[in-house]
């Protein structure tokens, strides 16, 4: 095992992207057996408790299949109605393949939007951990019906580097039809090799994936800008080829496979500066003694009842700040409910919650996952 791999030995939750390119026999629609190959893979992982979220394209591809097209449309509309086709095919195959192993999965189709705006993220990034929970496999595609960013830019690419940041993997694994980043072109430079290692965000990698031009679809680019994404929350990544045998266990075992891309700063470190960036202070939660103990001490949840008073005017899923008794920051998390049922179950318990709003969303209000302690 090489040294710097090491740490893929290590993860616990990682993000797999397949696409279209890979997922299509020759334009012949899906290839289950290649399918089948990676699901069974996939399975092996899963009984060494490896968490996995699968990021699939190649609904377009199956609703061409299935409707007779010889070739790709290039009216955006056309595209969108062949993906929701193609996508009852795609998870058709994907849970009878699971099937095999024991296993069950569950469609999750999200658009850019879903994962930037504040309310529909944390409403996400709950679905998808209780999934996880389950132990169901989550197979996720954009929704080409109301978003066309992954059908015109990336293949799902960028997709899988935000569910990456919004699930806080450790590690995307973008399997593709090329072995991974190549100095230069290969089919025009017979000294082109392949980049084992790098930086990803690294402007000397772009140059090699063909300079600063036109985003290709599904490029070498858009994987290295789905690197770098996936950076920002930590995450590091890796490009290969997604018909090398055992891809997927031979990556997390750390065999030197594809490229390796790193993030530049360590986990804890993205992750706050991750929380801090892309959002601003909401409001404030004035915390009781104990509960800024426990938080700060036992890494726990907050829970309402922790809670003394609540400042400002914020949505579910907004960032908010936890003071301590003296006025000093405890931590900073992404809160369950809005300022306007926070204010009505604080200080009380969280079996309290349905009778005092009507349901319950979740017992905490905010759990220890979003929470970043100052
Ligand atoms: N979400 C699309 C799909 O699954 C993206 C890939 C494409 O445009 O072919 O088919």
């Amino acid at each position: 095992m090489h040294d710097l791999r090491r740490a893929l030995t290590r993860v616990n939750r990682c993000v797999i992207k397949i696409g279209s390119a890979l997922l299509t026999n020759h334009g012949q629609g899906l290839d289950s057996l290649a399918i089948g190959g990676w699901v069974a893979q996939i399975a092996a992982l899963r009984a060494r408790e490896v968490q996995i979220v699968l990021v699939s394209s190649g609904a377009v591809a199956a609703g061409m299949q299935s409707l007779g097209y010889k070739s790709r449309p290039h009216a955006l509309h056309e595209l969108q109605a062949l993906a929701a086709v193609g996508q009852m095919g795609l998870v058709q195959v994907y849970e009878t393949a699971f099937q095999h192993h024991g296993l069950r999965t569950a469609q999750v189709l999200l658009t850019h939007d879903d994962l930037t705006n504040r309310e529909r993220h944390l409403n996400a990034r709950s679905t998808l951990r209780t999934l996880l929970g389950l132990g169901v496999i989550p197979v996720i595609n954009e929704n080409d019906t109301v978003a066309t960013e992954e059908i015109r830019f990336s293949d799902n690419d960028t997709l899988a580097s935000l569910v990456t940041n919004l699930l806080e993997a450790e590690l995307l694994v973008i399997l593709t039809d090329q072995a991974g980043l190549y100095t230069a072109d290969p089919r025009l430079d017979p000294q082109a090799g392949l980049v084992q290692e790098g930086v990803a965000g690294d402007p000397a990698l772009e140059a090699m994936a063909g300079g600063s031009g036109l985003l290709g679809r599904g490029g070498m680019r858009t994987k290295l800008l789905a690197a770098a994404k996936a950076a920002r929350s930590g995450a590091a990544t890796v490009i290969a080829w997604g018909r090398e045998p055992e891809v997927l266990p031979r990556i997390l075992a750390g065999e030197r496979i594809g490229t390796y891309l790193v993030p530049t700063e360590e986990r804890m470190a993205a992750r706050k500066r991750w929380l801090a960036d892309q959002m601003q202070v909401r409001g404030r939660l004035r915390l009781d003694a104990g509960a800024a103990k426990v938080l700060r001490e036992a890494g726990r949840s907050l829970l309402p009842v922790g809670v003394q008073a609540v400042e400002g005017s914020f949505q579910r899923g907004e960032l908010v700040v936890c003071l301590d008794p003296q006025g000093v920051e405890v931590a900073r998390g992404l809160v369950n409910y809005g300022s306007d049922e926070a204010v009505r179950i604080i200080g009380k318990a969280s079996g309290q919650i349905e009778a005092l709003l009507g349901y319950v969303g979740e017992p905490e209000l905010i759990h220890r996952d979003n929470l970043v302690l100052a």
